[in-house]
């Protein structure tokens, strides 16, 4: 793919001597949102970590913008504009939902209109506006799943990365985050990277799309494509 903000070459990841991912190849199209679909234990967190450079050892290349990224430093990696949301969220519970997003532009470059970016994720999400001074700990999960998003939205990344957005979460609340996914990558060109175990949302939200089974690439292609074949089907839309 020319047009890739992301690309991954032939990676691998490994935790102490356990090989998780062998030779993983994937793209993130400049400006569109890129779905990675796997059961339990494939291997997709793990592919996050790797970009990241978070706990895991990798081989392979990665590259952001043409820039090799693999084995920097996680802030680094953050720094030159990847957003990583990971599983489990990552908020800090014991900090108030603004104080949160202050931390979220610490390792952003241009430190310029943090305060008016504050208010454009109050715009994208009203419910931290009047949640700002309560402690994260005591919003529910969906908010602090928009706290965590507009967390990583305050470094200002070229690519945000979703380790499992969905997860235990009310259908109402998902559909609210995924129309604000959709919207700042149509309005801000935003290129996402979006690991989810509910294939029908994440191939309703992604064009592009990648099945990981056992630390392998089995399946890509548009998500029209994905949903129109038989085993995503099977297997991950339960059709
Ligand atoms: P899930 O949806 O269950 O999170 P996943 O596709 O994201 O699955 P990973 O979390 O990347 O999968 O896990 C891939 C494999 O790596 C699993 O076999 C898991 O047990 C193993 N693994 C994950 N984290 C570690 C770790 N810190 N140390 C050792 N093995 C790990």
């Amino acid at each position: 793919m020319s047009d890739a903000l992301l690309k991954v070459r032939q990676l691998g990841a490994a935790y102490r001597s356990t090989a998780v991912l062998g030779g993983v190849d994937i793209d993130v199209r400049r400006g569109g949102i890129t779905a990675l679909l796997g059961a339990n234990g494939a291997g997709k967190t793990t592919l996050l970590r790797s970009i990241s450079n978070v706990l895991v050892k990798t081989s392979g290349s990665i590259e952001l913008d043409g820039k090799p990224i693999r084995g920097l430093a996680t802030d680094t990696i953050a720094a030159m504009g990847v957003g990583h949301v990971p599983d489990g969220r990552g908020t800090f519970t014991q900090l108030t939902v603004e104080e949160n997003l202050l931390v979220g532009a610490i390792t952003r470059r241009g430190k310029a209109d943090v305060r008016a970016d504050i208010e454009a994720m109050y715009a994208l999400f009203p419910k931290l506006a009047e949640y700002r001074a309560k402690p994260a700990g005591l919003l529910s999960g969906g908010e602090q799943q928009m706290v965590a998003i507009a967390r990583a939205l305050m470094l200002k990344p070229r690519l945000l990365m979703l380790d499992e957005p969905s997860f235990g979460l009310a259908p109402k609340i998902v559909r609210q985050i995924f129309e604000v996914l959709s919207r700042i990558n149509r309005e801000q060109g935003l290129s996402i990277l979006l690991v989810e175990q509910n294939a029908h949302l994440a191939l309703e939200l992604a064009q592009d799309a990648y099945v990981l089974e056992m630390g392998r690439i089995t399946l890509n292609g548009s998500s029209a494509s994905l949903k129109a074949d038989e085993r995503v089907r099977a297997a991950y839309l339960g059709i």
